[in-house]
């Protein structure tokens, strides 16, 4: 009898219908194959439990929740996957918080998963683990001898070696990967850094089929690229919005940007290049304002503090010196949209600033090609250091670091004749048509349930 594909990721929607797009996506592919979802769920347990809690719901699947302790969530989530791993995965290594606890509670809460899953998990089940925050939980499965295929998908970049070898436990982080059976990665890029880390390794080896070996381990990886569901974006942003959402003069353009509030998204940056812009700019050329929108994200998070302060200092600086009595060159805004506000803004602008200084893919690049008017069309500039500039090569593609490069692009987009613009629009509408969010997620569990033998029964399960 085939198995049942069980799903693991940090979180599920408990209550309400699903939204935002992996969650919507992952929804679907359930409701489609049946199965069972798993995640953290979002009160904290006083003590921390060995089974998962059933959540009700009316479902094609099930779905169960595992609980955390405030301690654990300190350690684990706060800790070790948002204060190690992710700096870690975005080339921030100057910011890891090296603190024993996050390392102890993160390879605890993952024990302590595992030990739930095997209890449950059948031989011929698939489970698709989601994200860093779970690296762990193949080689602790296999430690509880569980035979089932068992693959990650990494939605952050992959690290260099000479970052990993920043990390006390870089032996374990190799180790995490390698007992899982495939490793899913967003670009070429990421499965290049991978495996090079693994072929540095002492005990690395690759083998002819392709895969790599570590000890008595044997796993694939492959890139799988994340995309978005293009045609709802195309959709709402062809209605009209039942009022202008932002209220710009009618001679400025639109820029906009939209991001959570993280360092790796490279915010500050971004300002300066359109500081930059702001300098060089003819004076008799349309006024062009930047909408910032950035939810906040993981406040408690020291590093994220920072970066408000700092950003709402240069915002500031900037409009000071540029803005004038009836214009205000940067409009920054902390907080969440709803998406049908979002979509009429994408569709709105003039250019998508999208200058990630890392990141695994970036769906708000695929988000406002999609929303765009293919008739007149917006420009996206494109950060390389974002996994969408492997695949959107029709954007224009800066360098985040670079303040004049960025300014240099917002100048071209503003000005770019319409011609040009729509041949762009419709080369990157193929991309996100290519790379939909729903194929993406069958693709991955297609090439789980092909992974020939049960990794578990080739390995000398490490100690
Ligand atoms: P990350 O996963 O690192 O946050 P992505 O660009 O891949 O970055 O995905 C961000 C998602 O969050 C997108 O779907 C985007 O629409 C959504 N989003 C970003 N900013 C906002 C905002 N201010 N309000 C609502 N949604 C937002």
């Amino acid at each position: 009898m085939p198995g049942r594909l069980i799903v693991l990721s940090n979180r599920i929607p408990t209550e309400g219908p699903p939204s935002g797009g992996l969650v919507v996506a992952l929804h679907e592919l359930l409701a489609e194959r049946g199965g069972l979802w798993i995640g953290a769920a979002s009160d904290f347990a006083d003590e921390p439990s060995e089974t998962f809690q059933p959540v009700a719901g009316e479902e094609r699947y099930e779905k169960a929740t595992f609980d955390l302790t405030e301690d654990e969530h300190a350690d684990y989530y706060l800790g070790y996957a948002n204060s190690v791993l992710w700096p870690l995965c975005h080339h921030r290594t100057d910011l890891l918080a090296m603190e024993r606890r996050y390392a102890d509670g993160y390879r605890a809460v993952n024990a302590r998963v595992a030990r739930m899953l095997a209890q449950i998990v059948g031989p011929e089940d698939r489970i698709w683990v989601h994200d860093y925050h779970f690296l762990p939980l193949a080689l602790e499965l296999r430690r509880l001898g569980v035979a089932a295929r068992v693959g990650m998908f990494l939605h952050i970049p992959f690290p260099a070696a000479a970052d990993i070898s920043a990390l006390t436990e870089s032996d374990e982080f190799y180790q995490w990967f390698a007992a899982f059976d495939l490793v899913g990665l967003q670009t070429e890029a990421d499965v290049a850094r991978c495996l090079d880390a693994y072929r540095r390794h002492p005990s690395g080896e690759m083998l002819l089929d392709g895969r790599v070996k570590l000890d008595g381990s044997i796993f694939k990886v492959r890139s799988f690229p994340i995309g978005i569901d293009g045609k709802t974006f195309a959709d709402i942003a062809k209605t009209p919005p039942a009022h202008d959402p932002v209220h710009i003069r009618a001679d400025a353009r639109l820029i906009l940007g939209v991001d959570r509030l993280d360092y790796s998204k490279g915010i500050p940056h971004r300002f300066r290049g359109f500081s930059t812009y702001l300098a060089r700019r003819d004076p008799c050329s349309p006024r062009a304002t930047l909408l910032q929108i950035t939810p906040p994200s993981r406040e408690s998070v020291m590093a994220y503090q920072e970066i408000t302060r700092e950003l709402e200092a240069l915002s500031g600086r900037i409009n000071g010196q540029y803005g004038e009595i009836d214009w205000t060159p940067i409009r920054f805004v902390v907080r969440s949209v709803p998406r049908e506000t979002l979509v009429p803004l994408y569709r709105m602008a003039s250019v998508g600033l999208v200058t990630p200084l890392a990141d695994g893919m970036n769906l708000v690049a695929k988000e406002f090609v999609a929303a765009q008017d293919p008739d007149d069309p917006g420009v996206l500039v494109l950060s390389r250091g974002a996994g969408a500039a492997e695949q959107m090569t029709d954007a224009l593609i800066v360098n985040p670091y670079d303040a004049e490069d960025v300014g240099d692009a917002i100048e071209k987009g503003l000005t770019m004749p319409l011609e040009e613009r729509r041949s762009r629009h419709a080369a990157l509408m193929e991309v996100v048509r290519n790379t939909d969010i729903f194929e993406w997620g069958n693709r991955f569990i297609d090439a789980l349930g092909a992974v020939k033998k049960p990794a578990a029964q080739m390995r000398e399960t490490p100690g």
